[in-house]
């Protein structure tokens, strides 16, 4: 390692290399895109390709545009197999497979009860109505057709919402356009869900974890190279209802607001992996979170407890050691 640096040092470096950024508002949050290049018209076009592919993936999962792709399956899938695109049947077979690693902590016809929250609006859904629309939340009821790649929901009146994995699903396909176009260092983000494509030359870039009390303040800094991170925090989309914090991270079983921690952050190599699972490990609380971060191979997490204590995985507690 230290020799491959060493031989990079004598290379001359590029004449005009320089970062291109560009931040776009979609998919209901800021979609950022920032490159090293040396040809601005590779750049150019490298970010343009990002761009469309985040307003595509948008158009497929949107599940408030009624034109979108998982609009139509929450309108049709209760009364027949509908077939799907290869990139829907893709984000939900994949969410389906975090459903069963964490026994329905991370469920995403969470919306059958989530679509009644309005957090601009300071709305929470009563008790009568959560009761009667609780025992639609159930992944199991959600079926997969692969010969036909089509979807089914076994109950009436499900609802799926993808908000806690289609940002990761999205930041992968924008890392594998950078790739496709010969750039060897950048960043892709959408909103809490980040992919790092190398490094900053001669060191790993550091990422800031938000202060989930503190406005504009990091709770933790951590140098990362080629590697996603996503957080999934209480602080994002809230209202405080008689003295109880309603946010948007749902508990499939009570279908309210998870009071399990303050935020849970998590590294892995694909963004798609580490949005599900910081939304799982957010529901799961801090026990049962760490446990299931610490049996799969390349995670870690860090997770900041609901007294705002700080808590690392096992893979991240072995490399501060010395
Ligand atoms: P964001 O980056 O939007 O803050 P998160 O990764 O923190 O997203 O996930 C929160 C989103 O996940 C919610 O807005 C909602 O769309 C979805 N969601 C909420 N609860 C669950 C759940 N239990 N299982 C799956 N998805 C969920
Ligand atoms: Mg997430």
């Amino acid at each position: 390692m230290r020799l491959l640096l060493f031989l990079c040092l004598l290379l001359p470096l590029p004449a005009a290399a320089e970062w291109h950024r560009e931040s776009r508002d979609m998919m209901g949050t800021r979609i950022e895109v920032e490159l090293w290049s040396e040809r601005e018209e590779q750049a150019l076009r490298a970010i343009a390709r990002v761009m469309d592919s985040m307003a595509q993936v948008n158009a497929l999962m949107n599940p408030w545009d009624e034109d979108s792709e998982l609009a139509l399956l929450n309108r049709e899938a209760q009364h027949r197999a509908v077939p799907v695109s290869a990139e829907l049947y893709t984000v939900i077979e994949r969410a389906l497979y975090y459903s069963r690693l964490s026994e329905g902590a991370f469920d995403i016809s969470f919306a059958s009860v989530g679509q009644f929250y309005d957090y601009r609006a300071a709305q929470a859904p009563d008790a009568e109505r959560v009761a009667a629309y609780r025992d639609k939340i159930n992944y199991r009821a959600i079926k997969l057709h692969p010969q036909s790649r089509s979807i089914s929901y076994d109950i009436e009146g499900l609802q799926v919402d993808l908000g806690g994995i289609a940002k990761g699903y999205a930041v992968d396909r924008g890392i594998d356009i950078l790739v496709e176009e010969g750039i060897r260092g950048g960043v892709v983000s959408a909103g809490g869900d980040s992919r790092i494509l190398g490094d900053l030359g001669d060191r790993p870039r550091t990422i800031g974890i938000r202060h989930p009390r503190k406005e504009g303040e990091f709770a933790v800094m951590i140098p990362l190279a080629d590697t996603a991170i996503s957080t999934s925090g209480d602080y994002e989309r809230f209202f405080i209802q008689d003295g109880v914090r309603v946010h948007h991270i749902l508990d499939p079983g009570t279908g309210r607001s998870s009071a399990s921690m303050q935020s849970a952050s998590i590294l892995s190599d694909r963004a798609i992996d580490s949005d599900a699972l910081s939304t799982t490990t957010f529901v799961l609380g801090v026990g049962k979170g760490l446990a299931l971060i610490n049996s799969l191979p390349g995670v870690d997490a860090i997770i900041i407890d609901a007294e705002g204590k700080l808590h690392y995985s096992d893979g991240l507690l072995r490399e501060q050691s010395p």
